[in-house]
Parts: C-alpha cells; sequence; structure tokens
C-alpha cells in the first residue's frame, strides 16, 4: 500500500486518431470503502482529513466564497442521462454484467450531484415538494429557542490569555440518537424482547433530516454561520451518531439547549399495522392500474389519500429527537489533540457500517439481525414497495412491487439504517480541497464513460497531454490478447503516481506552501 496505487486499476486503451498511436492506461477504481480497494479507500479518507484540517481553525473567512459549481451539476446531469441510455442498450443486448458496472457509474454520479447540490446537507431534499400547506402546528421549527438573523461569519473568534498567546478554539461535538432500551457493554440490550427495534430503525432512517434540522437552529440560535465537518457512524449499540468538528466555539449550554429543542416529525401514513405479509400480498391489477387486494380485488389506497387522510388532530407517524448524551469538546488549532480528533472523526469511512464493530458473539449477530429485520419491512420513501404492506399504494406505483424487496439503500444491512452520504461537509468549510477532488472525480467518470460507448470520443484524456476529443478511449475486455498483465499495469500506475507527485510538490512549493497546513496528521497522500 506503500504507493497508494490502485488495487484493481480498470486498463483502459487510449487511441490518439490522428497518429493512430495506443496506450493502455490504468485508471483507478475510486472506491471509497476498504472491502473493495485498500488503496483507493485510504486515499479518500486522507482527502477527508485534509479537508477536516483545512477548515477547522480557519483565520480567515473562506476565499472565494464557494458557490454551487453550476457548470459541473450540468455536466453530470448529462453523463447520467447518457448512461441511463447506455444502461438501456446493454439491458436490451442482454449484457446484466456491463448494466451492473453501469448502474455502480450512476451511483456515484448521483453522489457526485448531491455533494454538489446540496454539500453538508445529510438528507436529499424532497424532489416533490407537498402537495398541501401544513397548518402552522405543523411546523418544525422550536420555539423555545432564541431566533436571531444569521451573520455571515463563519470564523470563530481569538481569545487572549493574560500572558498575550492568542488561542483560536474551536470544538468537536458528538450527538446520539435516543434509547431503546438498555444495552450491555458490547451494544447488545439487556432485555432483547422490549428493545426498540422498530424504533431504533425509524430513527435511524430519519436522523439526517433531524441533523439538517439542527445546524438549522443552532445557526439560528447563535446569530453566525457555524461551519462544520461531520461524519456518521454507528454506535456499538448500532444506532447512528454523529461526530462533528465546529469551527469556533459555543457554549456548551446552548448546544445542550438545541440538541434538546430539535425534532423532526415525519408526516407520512401509519405504517404501524401491517395487512398484508409474505403469504398473502396485494396483487397488480392493469385494469384498476394498482394493486388490490388478493381476495376482495378491492383497489388499495393510493398514496394522495392516504396523505389526505391524516386529520388535523392526527400525530405525526413518526418524530426523531436526539438522545440525551452529547458531547462537546474545546480544540485549540495545531495540538496533537487536533490531530487524533481528525483521525476519530475519519476512522470508520472506509468501512461499511455494519462492518465499523466486531460482530463476533451470538447475541451480537441477533441484535444486527433483528435490526436488520425491521429496517427491511419500514417504509424508506414514500415509493417504496413496503407501503403495500399496510395497505397503501407506493407513490407512483407500478407493477412488480414486492413488500420487503425495496432497492433503497437504507434497507441494505450494511447501511444499517442510514442510506445517505457519511461525510457532511457545510459549504463554507474550506471550499479548496474537495473542489479539486471532485474534478478528478468527473473526468473519471468521464473516462469511464467513454469505455462504455456511449459517447466515442470526448474530453477524457488528463490534462496537457493530446486534443482530447481526438482521443478514443475503451476498456479492454478481458481476454483481450493487448491486455497487459495485472503487474504491469501496477507497476505503471506506480510509476505514474511517483511523476504525479513530484509535479503536485513542484506546483505546491511554487504556490507558497500550499494548500495544506504543514502541521498536523500525517498526509501523504492528500491531494
Ligand atoms: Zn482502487
Ligand atoms: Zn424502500
Amino acid at each position: 500500500m506503500e504507493n497508494g496505487v490502485c488495487i484493481r486499476p480498470m486498463p483502459m486503451r487510449r487511441t490518439n486518431l490522428d497518429t493512430g498511436e495506443t496506450q493502455i492506461i490504468p485508471v483507478p477504481c475510486g472506491a471509497t470503502l476498504a472491502s473493495k480497494c485498500p488503496p483507493c479507500a485510504e486515499r479518500a479518507r486522507r482527502l477527508r482529513m485534509a479537508q477536516c484540517k483545512t477548515g477547522w481553525h480557519l483565520d480567515d473567512e473562506p476565499v472565494p466564497d464557494p458557490d454551487p459549481p453550476t457548470d459541473d451539476a450540468k455536466a453530470l446531469a448529462t453523463l447520467r442521462a447518457d448512461l441511463e441510455a447506455a444502461r438501456a442498450d446493454v439491458l436490451a443486448a442482454g449484457d446484466t454484467g456491463q448494466a451492473g458496472e453501469i448502474d455502480e457509474l450512476i451511483g456515484q454520479i448521483d453522489d457526485e450531484l448531491a455533494a454538489l447540490g446540496v454539500r453538508g446537507k445529510a438528507a436529499p431534499d424532497n424532489r416533490d415538494r407537498p402537495r398541501r400547506v401544513r397548518s402552522t402546528r405543523r411546523r418544525q421549527d422550536a420555539p423555545d429557542l432564541p431566533r436571531l438573523p444569521v451573520d455571515r461569519r463563519t470564523v470563530g473568534r481569538t481569545f487572549t490569555a493574560a500572558d498575550g498567546t492568542v488561542w483560536r478554539p474551536s470544538m468537536f461535538l458528538t450527538l446520539t440518537c435516543d434509547t431503546y432500551g438498555h444495552v450491555h457493554k458490547d451494544g447488545t440490550p439487556v432485555d432483547p424482547a422490549s428493545y426498540d427495534y422498530r424504533r431504533a430503525a425509524r430513527d435511524a432512517i430519519h436522523f439526517p433530516k433531524l441533523i439538517d434540522r439542527f445546524w438549522q437552529n443552532l445557526r439560528r440560535a447563535v446569530g453566525w454561520d457555524v461551519q462544520y465537518f461531520a461524519a456518521l457512524e454507528p454506535q456499538k449499540r448500532l444506532a447512528p451518531h454523529l461526530h462533528a468538528a465546529i469551527r469556533g466555539t459555543v457554549p456548551r449550554a446552548m448546544l445542550r439547549l438545541v440538541a434538546a429543542a430539535t425534532y423532526h416529525q415525519v408526516w407520512w401514513p401509519s405504517a404501524d399495522q401491517p395487512v398484508y405479509d409474505d403469504h398473502r400480498q396485494p396483487a397488480w391489477n392493469d385494469t384498476a392500474g394498482g394493486y388490490v387486494d388478493p381476495d376482495t380485488g378491492t383497489p388499495l389506497l393510493s398514496w394522495d389519500d392516504a396523505l389526505d387522510g391524516i386529520g388535523e388532530d392526527d400525530e405525526p407517524a413518526h418524530v426523531v429527537r436526539f438522545g440525551p448524551q452529547l458531547r462537546a469538546d474545546g480544540v485549540t488549532a495545531n495540538t496533537a489533540t487536533t490531530g487524533r480528533m481528525i483521525g476519530y472523526l475519519t476512522k470508520y469511512l472506509t468501512k461499511s457500517l455494519d462492518a465499523c464493530h466486531d460482530i463476533a458473539s451470538d447475541p451480537q449477530r441477533r441484535h444486527v439481525d433483528r435490526l436488520a429485520d425491521a429496517l427491511r419491512h419500514e417504509p424508506c420513501s414514500p415509493t417504496c414497495a413496503n407501503w403495500l404492506r399496510y395497505g397503501i399504494q407506493p407513490r407512483n406505483t407500478r407493477p412488480g412491487l414486492v413488500p420487503g424487496r425495496c432497492k433503497g439503500k437504507i434497507h441494505r444491512r450494511e447501511t444499517l439504517g442510514f442510506g445517505g452520504r457519511r461525510v457532511l461537509v457545510s459549504r463554507r468549510w474550506s471550499g479548496k480541497t474537495l473542489t479539486d477532488h471532485r474534478h478528478d472525480r468527473v473526468a473519471f467518470i468521464r473516462a469511464q464513460l467513454e469505455t462504455l460507448g456511449a459517447v466515442g470520443t470526448g474530453p477524457a484524456a488528463p490534462d496537457g497531454e493530446s486534443d482530447p476529443a481526438r482521443m478514443v478511449w475503451q476498456l479492454l475486455r478481458p481476454g483481450d490478447p493487448a491486455a497487459p498483465r495485472r503487474e504491469h499495469l501496477l507497476l505503471h500506475a506506480v510509476a505514474q503516481r511517483h511523476a504525479w507527485r513530484a509535479q503536485l510538490d513542484a506546483a505546491r512549493a511554487a504556490a507558497g506552501g500550499g494548500l495544506l497546513p504543514a502541521t498536523g496528521p500525517p498526509l501523504p497522500d492528500a491531494a
């Protein structure tokens, strides 16, 4: 791993249309999980560490103020449309293997799009606005909190000690979910029978919304634009919790007040009483254009009707709040603690959520099984197939939906109910490091797109080389006589990386120190 070279590079043949010259180029896989590719995952983690460090104790407001890069978003949206078309083509040709590859790319692009549009937000915005305006009783603001106009300031205050030393303190904050029953040291319930798995599952699913509300409430309560770098990970009991580096300081009492007053209400139809089970399920009916009861043939309640059925006096289907555990510590710049905290924040980023803690004993296995089971049957969104179980047609209902088989990420065991992004960085944290990263990713995804033949030619060549429009990229299929042996690919990648590293160091030296502060955690691969 010393050279940080991808262990599963994709061999690509690049042909120069003018000269006919071809070259085999290994493209890194770009995985963020170590289970897929340790060097790529570690590189991604180092990048996050650098990003965290850059913004934590900024002396000045980040310049330029990073506006949403709309060109990137447009380029990505176009790529996504191309990929959908390519996917339809390969599916029509019966190549399910390649369709899988394309799905993975579409997933990457969705992540990129999410990162561009709602950077720092934990929950995706609902694409469709609610049809009706809720009564004021359903507003989700927190009336007990101070409400100040939010100043544009994002940098914390300094404090001068008696001896003239100037301190610029920041904070490390941990927020947890509520309790669902007492647990042992290993995270398993003392009384599994009464442990509330359903509420644990629902809280995990809606936790991102709660976090977004917390930052919103906090900024209004303190009156300045608090910035954060946060990571979501599971506690031993498998409930998600949030670690956040906050720039500047907020009094602990205020953090507690805001956390206690913040809540998120879920205004969905009730999903408490299953109407159907695995043996008796609603059936699709073409004439009705929806699902009907298998015995009576009566159409199920439509999504809109189910929503309309929620009365003014009804309670929300679910309310998420933070648990009582809240930790907040002051951290000053460039101390050993800063490095340790950054390591702590990024510790689990290369692992899937269910692999963050060892699941070694039978009680632990049973605990994760029961949570996974609860998550399988919870509705993840208005379009989730699981609504059928509760006698309701999902929004945009269509044939082929099977309760318990929804493809939504949160139902997957490895997410423990959390399907969103793991790292949440507010818009004005640093505005530097990840922008570079993002451009790399756009170029990378674009290059991969070329290989799928969706475009054929295009701007996929690295900067500074031949006219990109005159290059054709192809993924070498296994068995291609030109396919280099894996060792050769890796050697090539190592050489390329050394050359690139040297270039980068030179550029940094020329820029007078570069993007990354010189002290702090070792960041050999950060770029
Ligand atoms: Zn890799
Ligand atoms: Zn679902």
